[in-house]
């Protein structure tokens, strides 16, 4: 068995590994932090995202659970000042903890990783076209919201913008989302394991004014005062309808730089798992992965013409429309039931394992 390269320690990469280990390769990961979990200035953070974690676990053969995977017991979403709410599992959504600390589900990962015998080395960044020459053939990169790797690979990506904020935060985990003028995408509040985390993010610049009318509504509202914001600036591989790939020259992509995201709401943590164990097979049977890939992000097209044309609405429209579709989901689920479970079809993986 040949050795295998991994760039990039995070949910696809790891994941990768993993199986790349148990299928009997010699894996070696390189990541650009001196210690596993990303980017320390935005971590402990919360991700929520729509996952059946024991479908999932089965096909990934990595049993995901609590402290890792842990449902939100409530749903509630602030739309132009009006509050939804619904059991989560009406979603599907799962809270996942991010970061370093060992509750989040990359040190999870990291320590399976460990076991199946794969070797990191920590502090090597994939930067230009030079350092992506270099790396061997069937070399998996998967590093995420970086920009480097996208350019280096000459790879179509979106700029993301927006603010964010952590903290300490006790409680049954729940989810909050809010609809409104402050972003053309959405704001969120998640908390579990006694960390939380928001964000307000944009595919423009978010205006500082609008940010402060949010931390107003989100201390009048949810009780909730954070007083670190940070600037946040990221990139997604939503910016073409092609972009979901798995091949780049000789290099097998995985996670946010396979486009393996749901082009709405910019889902990514179920999707990034499916696409690791994907590249992983790819390393052994490129035609098997290939044909897995285009079949688990073969919904991605619906869900980017679907953003494309949302995008296109004003906010008195948004406020008219999401309203109401809000409120007939509250109100008589089983009017929206179907367009819900096929609209988890858009995260790429989800509906087809
Ligand atoms: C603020 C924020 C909030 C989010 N919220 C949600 C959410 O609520 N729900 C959801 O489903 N998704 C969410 N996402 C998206 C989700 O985090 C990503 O889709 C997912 O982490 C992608 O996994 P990945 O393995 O591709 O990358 P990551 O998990 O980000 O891992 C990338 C790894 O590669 C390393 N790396 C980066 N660049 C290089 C380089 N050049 N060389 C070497 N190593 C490198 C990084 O340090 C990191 O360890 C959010 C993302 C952000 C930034």
């Amino acid at each position: 068995m040949a050795e295998v390269i991994v760039v990039g320690a995070g949910l696809a990469g790891l994941t990768a590994a993993i199986h790349c280990a148990r299928a009997g390769h010699d894996v070696r990961v390189l990541e650009r932090y001196g210690h596993i979990g990303g980017m320390a200035e935005i971590h402990p953070s919360v991700d929520v995202t729509p996952m059946d974690p024991e479908r999932l676990g089965a096909w990934l053969g990595i049993e995901l659970k609590p402290p890792y995977v842990t449902p939100p017991t409530v749903f509630r979403v602030w739309c132009y000042g009006r509050k939804h709410e619904w059991p989560a599992e009406w979603h599907h959504l799962q809270s996942v903890e991010r970061g370093a600390r060992s509750t989040s589900l990359e040190s999870y990962l990291y320590g399976l990783a460990r076991e199946a015998g794969v070797r990191f080395e920590f502090g090597w960044t994939l930067r230009s076209q030079a350092d992506a020459a270099q790396l061997p053939p069937n070399t998996i990169i998967a590093t995420g919201l970086m920009v480097e790797a996208f350019e280096a690979l000459n790879l179509p990506f979106q700029q993301v913008y927006g603010y964010i904020a952590n903290g300490r935060f006790e409680g049954a985990p729940v989810m909050v989302g809010w609809f409104d003028d402050y972003t053309r995408d959405y704001n969120y509040f998640a908390n579990v394991n006694g960390v939380c985390f928001a964000l307000a993010f944009d595919r423009r610049p978010v205006r500082k004014d609008l940010l402060e009318r949010w931390r107003e509504q989100l201390r009048r509202d949810e009780g909730v005062e954070l007083g670190n914001w940070k600037v946040h600036e990221g990139v997604v591989a939503v910016r073409s309808i092609r972009n979901p790939r798995l091949f780049a020259g000789n290099k097998i992509l995985a996670g946010t730089l396979a486009g393996m995201q749901d082009p709405f709401c910019l889902f990514g943590v179920h999707s990034s798992l499916v696409s690791g164990k994907i590249a992983a097979i790819a390393v052994d049977d490129k035609a098997e992965a290939y044909d897995l890939f285009r079949r688990m992000s073969s919904a991605y097209k619906y869900s980017w013409v679907a953003r494309r044309l949302f995008g296109l609405q004003p906010h008195w429209m948004r406020n008219v429309g999401v309203n109401l579709g809000l409120s007939v989901w509250e109100r008589r689920p089983a009017l929206l039931r179907p367009m819900m479970e096929w609209s988890l079809r858009t995260i790429p993986g989800y509906g087809k394992i």
